[in-house]
């Protein structure tokens, strides 16, 4: 048997972190089995579309790297892949159910439906359909139909009995039919519900796998049901495990962002990001955290998916981006962060940033962002060509706080020494202001610290000296002369 399995979306929001996680282990299966990942788009509520989520989910897994083998975009023998043009399939099914009373058309009007629903809350009972149409005969249908009620289509659920199935990760799962309701698979407006469309598309999709989360759990025995009216044989059922936040609630926005597209734009990287939704909900030895896109292929199974609610812990994606972001080439770090810098620099900093610049910048900040969008504030003075902002106290620190003569002097000192370093080179530079602080009777921190806001604007920088060399000497020298203005 070869695998196919499908990441179904509705394009009624954007893609949560959660919907991608299933998006991700569907993909890693398929992968693993050399199988089919099929991309379906479930947009059959057209009330709830929302314009760009479509749009959303795709980019979502273009930037994680999922590419499907069949799909919007790249079609495929089972196409089209949008339900809404799939109707027809659909009302061909409805149909069939019908023919067959396994399922029937319902005119109850909404408001009917309400008092149904407010009576059954009165007496505590659980809403559901109290199947006034099941047993329409034909002469009630005439009159409905006389009267020009636009029907549904409801299943007509076994009033006793049960349903079963073995799930991969939740093992054997029983729901008695008599908790169940006729439910509806056609609405008023002709399109099918979730129900139905999703059993069919699975069907003639040929679907081996259905991999999703479990939210989806008790709309299985309707699926089942479905399966089961229709002469079709059903699909495996991988039930993944709820994500929830740290403190164990289920994920959502109180917890930060849940668009995955937000962690793309709070710079975190794709590869971090694969690693971190990988372990949601499986792991490969309960131990090994750094696993490479390669490694999930090959080793991923269903068995090792738990049942357990997984936990989305930012900080450790954060602390996996920072381990990431180490492990990237120069050159992809300098790509990465030319365009990450040109959104966040200040607007007077002229772009394009010069690449090669860039890559001299690369080892400075390498060892010290672990996101993205850290580097701007710890770069920026890299940039900045006028001369730079900072209040003077900034200069005088905790150590020359109130002794601004003294700042004063060491800062003099230093500008006059420097311009006579020869080679404008970090171990240069060190050697001569280190003796310089000794000459002063100061702490060499605190003469490197007085430097170190001259020519940077900030007292948290990469090492001194290495910044300095990057800086160059003229832009340096500009910025020490500037500072000691401020302090005179
Ligand atoms: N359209 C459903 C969703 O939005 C699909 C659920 C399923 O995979 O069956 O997640």
């Amino acid at each position: 048997m070869t695998v196919r399995v499908r990441f179904a979306p509705s394009p009624t929001g954007i893609p949560h972190v959660g919907n991608i996680r299933t998006a991700l282990f569907n993909w890693l299966f398929a992968r693993h089995e050399g199988g089919s990942f099929v991309l379906r788009i479930e947009d059959t509520d057209q009330t709830r579309l929302v314009p760009g989520a479509l749009d959303a989910i795709i980019d979502s897994l273009r930037w994680l790297g999922l590419d499907w083998d069949e799909g919007p975009e790249v079609d495929g023998p089972y196409g089209p892949y949008h339900q809404s043009q799939r109707l027809e399939h659909y009302r061909r099914a409805a149909e069939g159910l019908i023919a067959k009373d396994a399922a029937y058309r319902c005119y109850c009007s909404p408001e009917r439906l309400e008092q149904v629903r407010a009576e059954q809350a009165r007496r505590k009972e659980p809403p559901r359909y109290d199947r006034r149409c099941r047993n329409l005969n034909e002469d009630d249908r005439a009159q409905e139909e006389a009267k020009g009620t636009v029907p549904v289509v409801r299943f007509k659920t076994p009033l006793s009995g049960r349903e079963e199935f073995d799930d991969i990760v939740r093992g054997h799962v029983v729901f008695e039919n008599e908790t169940l309701d006729d439910f509806i698979i056609v609405k008023s407006d002709g399109f099918p519900t979730y129900h139905l469309a999703n059993v069919v598309d699975d069907h003639l999709m040929e679907i081996t796998h259905v991999l999703r989360a479990e939210e989806w759990l008790p709309s299985t025995p309707r699926h089942l049901l479905l399966y089961d009216a229709l002469g079709y044989a059903a699909p495996q059922f991988v039930h993944l495990p709820m994500i929830l936040g740290s403190d164990r609630a289920k994920l959502s926005k109180r917890h930060g962002a849940v668009s995955l597209l937000e962690y793309r734009r709070q710079g975190y990287l794709p590869e971090a990001m694969f690693n971190f939704l990988g372990l949601l909900g499986w792991s490969l030895d309960d131990r090994t955290e750094i696993i490479s896109r390669e490694e999930f292929i090959r080793y991923f199974s269903l068995e090792r998916i738990v049942k357990n609610p997984a936990i989305f812990d930012v900080e450790k994606l954060t602390w996996m981006n920072g381990v990431y972001v180490r492990a990237l080439s120069p050159e992809r770090l300098a790509e990465l962060l030319i365009e990450r810098l040109e959104e966040d620099l200040p607007p007077d900093v002229p772009r394009p940033l010069d690449r090669d610049y860039v890559l001299r910048i690369v080892p400075l900040v390498q060892e010290r962002i672990k996101r993205l969008d850290e580097a701007a504030v710890l770069t920026v003075f890299f940039f900045v060509e006028g001369p730079l902002e900072y209040p003077p106290e900034l200069l005088l620190g905790k150590r020359f706080a109130g002794k601004r003569d003294e700042a004063r002097r060491a800062l003099e000192s230093a500008t006059s020494r420097l311009p006579a370093v020869d080679r404008w080179e970090h171990d240069a530079l060190e050697g001569a202001l280190r003796p310089l602080a000794e000459e002063l009777g100061l702490k060499a921190g605190d003469l490197f610290m007085l430097v170190r806001v001259a020519v940077t604007g900030q007292t948290a920088t990469p090492p001194l000296f290495e910044t300095m060399e990057v800086l160059g000497r003229e832009r340096c020298l500009a910025r020490l002369d500037d500072a000691l203005h401020r302090l005179t």
